[in-house]
C-alpha cells in the first residue's frame, strides 16, 4: 500500500496535480550537465547585492525603524510602502494618481504577484466560471485557473497580442450559448508576454477596456492585467498600462512585481483594484497570512525612496538588452539556415519564442525534448505548456494547443552560455529537419 492510498484528498487537490513546473525543475536537478535555456530565473550576477545591503544598513541604523520592520505588518501592506508604490505607478505612467483614479487604498502588497493572481482567482471565480486568456500565455496562471476548476477559453493572438475581433466574437458566442453570465475575467500579460515576448498594442489596450465594458451586462467582467515584465523594456519607454485607459478605474485590475526588476527573493508584488475587490482580497489574505513579509517591504521602500531602485532598473535594462541581442544573434547564426523555423524579436522581458515546422513536436515526451536533454545537454520549455489544457475537467472549449514551439530564455545564462545553448539546441533540432 502506498502512502496516499488511504487519503481522501479534496476535489480541488485533484485539479492541481502533475504540475509542469515541478517536472521542469526536477529535470534541471537530475541532469546537472544540462545547459538551461528554460529556467525562468533572473540573471544571478546582476542581483542588487550592494543596494540591498545598504538598504539593510540604513534600516538597522535606526532601532525604531528596525523594530517596526521586524514586527508583523498589516494585511494590505505597509502604508508608507504603498504611498511609494502609488508614486512609482504615477512615475511609470507619467500621470498623477488622480488621473489614474487610484489611492493607497486601492493597493494591496502581496508575496510576489503570483499571490495576487491566486487571491484574485479565489475571490472572483467559482468552479465552472470562465476566464478568457491569450494563446499562448503564462502557464502558472493557467495552473491557478485549473486548480480553481475554472473554464479557460483561449483567444487568438498575433504579434500585437490578443486579437480584439476574436475576443469580441468569443464573447458574442458565449452570450448566444447563455454562458456570458459565467465570464468573470480576461487575463492579459500586456508587456513582453511570458512566453511569446509580444506586447499588446496601444490600440488594443484601449479596445479591450471598451469590449470588457460592453459585455459587462449581468455583472462586471474584469480585465486582469499582469505587468510582471513591464519595466524590463529594451527598445523604448515603459508602455502605458491597460489600466491607464480605464476611465472608471474599476474594470481593470493591475498586478506588478519587483521580482524581475529587482530581486525575486524578496517576494514582493502588489495589485491595484477597486475598493470592493481590495476588500475581498484583503479578507482572503487575512485568513491566509495576514500580510506579506514586512521586512522586504521596508527594504524596497528604502531602495525606492533613495532612487537606488531606478538606477538599478536602468542597469538591468542594459544587461538584458545585451543578452537579448546575444540570443537573437545566436538564433541567426545557428537556426537561419534551417528551414521553416522562425522566432519573435522581443522588445523586452526575458523570452524568445521559437516556432518549428508543424511536424516537429517539442513536448516533454517528444523525441526532440529527450534528445536535447540527454544527448545535446540543453533544455527549453515546451511551448504546449502555455496553451490551456483540459485536465480531465472537460472545460476547455477551444484547447488550441500548438505543439511545435519552444520558450527560450536569456535570463539566467551569460553570453557564452547563451551561445553554447543555442548551438546545442540547433544540433538537437537539425536531426528532425
Ligand atoms: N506573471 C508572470 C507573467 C510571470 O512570468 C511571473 C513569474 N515568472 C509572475 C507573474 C509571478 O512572479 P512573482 O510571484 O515572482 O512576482
Amino acid at each position: 500500500m502506498t502512502d496516499s492510498n488511504d487519503i481522501q484528498f479534496s476535489r480541488k487537490r485533484t485539479w492541481s496535480h502533475d504540475l509542469p513546473i515541478s517536472y521542469l525543475m526536477q529535470q534541471g536537478v537530475e541532469n546537472p550537465g544540462v545547459l538551461s535555456l528554460a529556467a525562468g530565473l533572473v540573471d544571478q550576477n546582476s542581483l542588487p547585492v550592494s543596494i540591498t545591503q545598504s538598504a539593510f544598513q540604513s534600516l538597522f541604523s535606526d532601532p525604531g525603524s528596525a523594530r517596526e520592520a521586524l514586527q508583523y505588518g498589516t494585511t494590505a501592506g505597509s502604508l508608507s510602502f504603498r504611498k511609494l508604490l502609488l508614486a512609482h505607478l504615477s512615475h511609470l505612467e507619467q500621470k498623477s494618481a488622480e488621473e489614474l483614479r487610484m489611492t493607497v487604498d486601492n493597493i494591496i502588497v502581496t508575496t510576489g504577484s503570483q499571490q495576487y493572481l491566486s487571491l484574485l482567482g479565489e475571490v472572483l471565480l467559482d468552479p465552472g466560471d470562465i476566464c478568457l486568456v491569450a494563446a499562448p500565455t503564462y502557464f502558472v496562471f493557467l495552473g491557478v485557473l485549473q486548480g480553481l476548476g475554472a473554464r479557460i477559453i483561449s483567444v487568438d493572438t498575433d504579434e500585437s497580442g490578443m486579437k480584439m475581433d476574436s475576443l469580441d466574437t468569443t464573447l458574442e458566442r458565449l452570450e448566444a450559448q447563455s454562458q456570458l453570465n459565467r465570464v468573470k475575467m480576461i487575463y492579459l500579460v500586456s508587456d513582453y508576454e511570458n512566453p511569446s515576448g509580444v506586447s499588446l498594442s496601444i490600440d488594443r489596450r484601449k479596445k479591450v477596456v471598451e469590449i470588457a465594458q460592453k459585455w459587462s451586462k449581468q455583472h462586471r467582467i474584469h480585465i486582469l492585467e499582469d505587468l510582471a515584465y513591464r519595466e524590463l523594456c529594451y527598445d523604448g519607454p515603459v508602455l502605458p498600462s491597460i489600466r491607464s485607459f480605464d476611465q472608471t478605474g474599476e474594470t481593470v485590475i493591475l498586478t506588478q512585481t519587483f521580482s524581475k526588476s529587482f530581486a525575486p527573493g524578496l517576494r514582493v508584488g502588489f495589485g491595484v483594484a477597486s475598493k470592493s475587490v481590495c476588500e475581498a482580497i484583503s479578507d482572503k489574505k487575512g485568513n491566509d497570512d495576514f500580510g506579506s513579509t514586512n521586512l522586504s517591504q521596508h527594504i524596497l521602500a528604502n531602495a525606492l525612496r533613495e532612487n537606488l531602485y531606478y538606477d538599478h532598473v536602468e542597469y538591468l535594462r542594459s544587461v538584458y538588452r545585451e543578452k537579448r541581442d546575444c540570443m537573437l544573434d545566436a538564433a541567426e547564426t545557428y537556426f537561419s539556415k534551417l528551414k521553416n523555423i522562425h522566432w519573435i524579436h522581443p522588445g523586452g522581458g526575458l523570452y524568445v519564442w521559437m516556432t518549428l515546422p508543424d511536424s516537429i513536436e517539442t513536448g516533454f515526451k517528444s523525441t526532440l525534448f529527450q534528445k536535447a536533454i540527454h544527448e545535446d545537454k540543453v533544455m527549453y520549455v515546451p511551448g504546449e505548456l502555455f496553451y490551456a489544457y483540459d485536465h480531465g475537467l472537460g472545460c476547455n472549449e477551444q484547447p488550441a494547443i500548438q505543439k511545435n514551439h519552444m520558450r527560450l530564455t536569456f535570463g539566467v545564462q551569460n553570453s557564452q552560455g547563451i551561445q553554447e545553448g543555442m548551438k546545442r539546441l540547433s544540433n538537437a533540432v537539425k536531426s528532425f529537419i
